[in-house]
């Protein structure tokens, strides 16, 4: 066989400029190419040729059994084939490829004799057998090397676009996965450390909610934006990528919806991860812009060190996670670190999670009541009732440490139907001694709003102890209503149905939306505590600004946590309806509710 291969040719047309793109010549060199033809001294003719095209890295192999091996051991991109070995090897051998896992990234172009009739045979078999392309001898190598780029580039694209997050351009959890377990390894030969930083944006699903999936859309776009510019600004170099690491320096990945992640290759001591963390938290300070709404956002990270954190990549992702989850518990806006301590303090949460199931049976709940009272007459208006918790141990464990827990685990349900059942019998037991009770309010988890049987929970409960729904309010949190608003408006509703009043709890702290609020068929406002403990001009301006949309609304206000005189005044001066705090009563016990009653001369006539 000779001249089958020929520089240049006839067939201009199907070549490509010989000055094509840069780009090009650089795919070319980081391609490689392995060729297996029937003639040695034609491969490595090939080999040359390709070299002029810019393919630095060619090997070629001298049989079959060879080029097996070679395939295996050294993956290449692609695989130039003589479709007429002697005994159908290359028709074998091209099958082979297309069944071998580690190969199905190997594109394979076929080169065929020209027999004539024969010769569509030949092609339509190597075309069927998986071969990406097909060329007849003898092989034009500019042609060659035009169908080589084209197959080179698709299989980049494919490759790319399956590492790549089309919401926001960032690697996603898939290439995350490649550059961790790398730098696992490096870690492990070189003896050094380095963490990865699991970054959550806090309550991105409300935001998400309220102002609908493009907004929020574009918010995760800026956020990426923002984080990779803080990413390749930043003077975090590691030594990795002095070491030439180069693309395995600091890799920022969008791993989830709302989450993203940082990995630092090496470090020199833990705390250079907590550094990142603050300057990251730094760098999302600034609102955001995003059609038209003005949006603060901030996250909480998480951060895994290897490798005292875990050994392999699943643990190190569990363990980011797991201190990121602790970040938001602790109220989020901040940092947590995996390590001992964490895990200290997840066994004792542990603990807590298995006192608390067995609470309710053991008795250890009880409810108090902290009274309410009417700004201007100075008379006790209600009482809003609060869960207590004696732990064996540990004595009064506050209902802000257990009722998340409660809800995580599911306990919250049977809890809260305890409570509310405690609740109206209590209200029974006053009525039937002769009491005038005022309403009594009555907290309701996020999540009872999720309990399909609720409402008809508190109807059997009012018919059973003789009440009407006059006699209790609900109380639900701002966030809790905001999370699904939807929802919220018909959960709501149905409450109403049963004669309940409703209460909005800590408002001011969520994210409400005044169309939403309008929606709701509420009775109350609760301004958060938040806005009366340090009396200064900002939280004066808000508590008065909820107290006038309060009544613009035409809903009772209630101030929460009112500990001073000076702070009754200041409701007293903006026309605030009701209060409740340390200053009138911290919450009591039932007899001493009772006693507060009857000495305010409330008994029924
Ligand atoms: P909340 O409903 O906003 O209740 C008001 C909290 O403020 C209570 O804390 C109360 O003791 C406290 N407080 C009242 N006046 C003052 C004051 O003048 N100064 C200060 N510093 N604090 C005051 P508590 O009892 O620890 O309850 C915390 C939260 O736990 C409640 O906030 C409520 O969201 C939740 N919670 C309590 N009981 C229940 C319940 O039965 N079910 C549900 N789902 N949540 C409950
Ligand atoms: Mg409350
Ligand atoms: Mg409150």
């Amino acid at each position: 066989m000779t001249a089958e291969i020929r520089m240049g040719g006839d067939d201009q047309a199907l070549a490509a400029p010989v000055d094509q793109a840069a780009g090009e010549t650089a795919a070319a060199a980081s391609a490689s190419v392995m060729l297996l033809l029937d003639d040695v001294a034609n491969a490595g003719l090939l080999s040359a040729c390709l070299g002029e095209f810019g393919y630095r890295n060619v090997a070629v192999a001298e049989t079959p059994g060879q080029a097996r091996q070679l395939l295996l051991s050294d993956v290449p991109d692609l695989l130039l084939l003589d479709g007429n070995l002697a005994g159908d090897a290359g028709m074998q051998l091209l099958a082979w490829t297309r069944a071998e896992r580690l190969l199905k990234h190997t594109a394979v172009i076929v080169l065929a004799d020209d027999n004539g009739a024969d010769d569509m045979d030949l092609k339509l078999r190597a075309l069927e057998l998986g071969a990406s392309d097909v060329l007849v001898k003898p092989v034009n190598a500019r042609e060659l090397a035009l169908r080589m780029r084209n197959l080179l580039a698709r299989a980049g694209a494919r490759a790319r676009n399956a590492e790549q997050d089309a919401l926001t351009g960032l690697s996603n959890r898939q290439r995350f996965n490649v550059v961790l377990d790398w730098a696992l390894t490096y870690a492990r030969r070189m003896n050094v450390v380095g963490a990865v930083l699991q970054i959550g944006i806090d309550r991105f699903a409300q935001i998400n909610e309220a102002l609908g999936p493009s907004v929020g859309d574009r918010l995760l776009q800026a956020l990426a934006h923002r984080l990779a510019e803080y990413v390749r600004e930043s003077d975090i170099v590691t030594d990795a990528s002095r070491a030439g690491g180069g693309e395995h320096g600091v890799s920022l990945s969008r791993v989830g919806g709302d989450e993203f992640s940082v990995l630092l290759p090496v470090i020199q001591r833990a705390e250079q991860a907590a550094t990142v963390a603050t300057r990251i938290q730094y760098a999302l300070a600034t609102p955001f812009n995003v059609a038209g709404h003005e949006l603060i956002v901030t996250c909480s990270i998480g951060i895994a060190v290897f490798p005292a954190d875990g050994l392999t990549r699943d643990l190190i992702i569990a363990n980011a996670g797991a201190a990121m989850a602790y970040a938001k518990q602790q109220g989020r806006d901040r940092h947590a670190f995996y390590g001992k301590e964490m895990n200290n303090r997840s066994l004792a949460r542990l603990a807590l999670e298995r006192d608390l199931r067995m609470a309710l049976e053991r008795n250890e709940f009880s409810l108090v009541y902290q009274p309410k009272v009417d700004v201007d007459s100075g008379r006790l208006s209600g009482a809003e009732t609060l869960l207590r918790w004696r732990h064996p141990e540990r004595g009064m464990v506050s209902p802000a440490d257990f009722i998340p827990i409660a809800e995580e685990i599911d306990l919250i349900i049977p809890l809260g139907d305890w409570v509310l059942r405690t609740a109206c019998r209590q209200i029974q037991t006053w009525i039937a001694a002769g009491l005038d009770v005022p309403r009594i309010s009555i907290n309701v988890s996020a999540r009872q709003m999720h309990d399909a049987g609720f409402e008809e929970n508190i109807r059997r409960l009012l018919a059973e102890y003789h009440l009407k729904g006059e006699n209790i309010v609900l109380e639900l949190t701002e966030s809790a209503l905001m999370q699904d608003a939807d929802k919220a408006v018909s959960f709501l509703k149905s409450l109403r149905d049963t004669g309940a009043g409703i209460s909005i709890d800590d408002f001011g702290t969520g994210y409400s939306s005044l169309a939403y609020l309008r929606r709701f068929p509420l009775d109350e406002l609760k301004i958060d505590r938040s806005f009366l403990i340090e009396p200064n001009e900002d939280s004066e301006a808000i508590a008065s600004a909820i107290i006038a949309l309060g009544h613009s609304l035409r809903l009772r206000v209630v101030a929460e946590g009112v500990e001073h005189e000076r702070q009754l005044a200041f409701l007293r001066s903006r026309h605030c309806d009701e209060y409740q705090g340390y200053y009138f009563s911290k919450p009591i016990a039932p007899d001493d509710y009772a006693a507060m009653l009857r000495s305010a001369g409330m008994i029924a006539r």
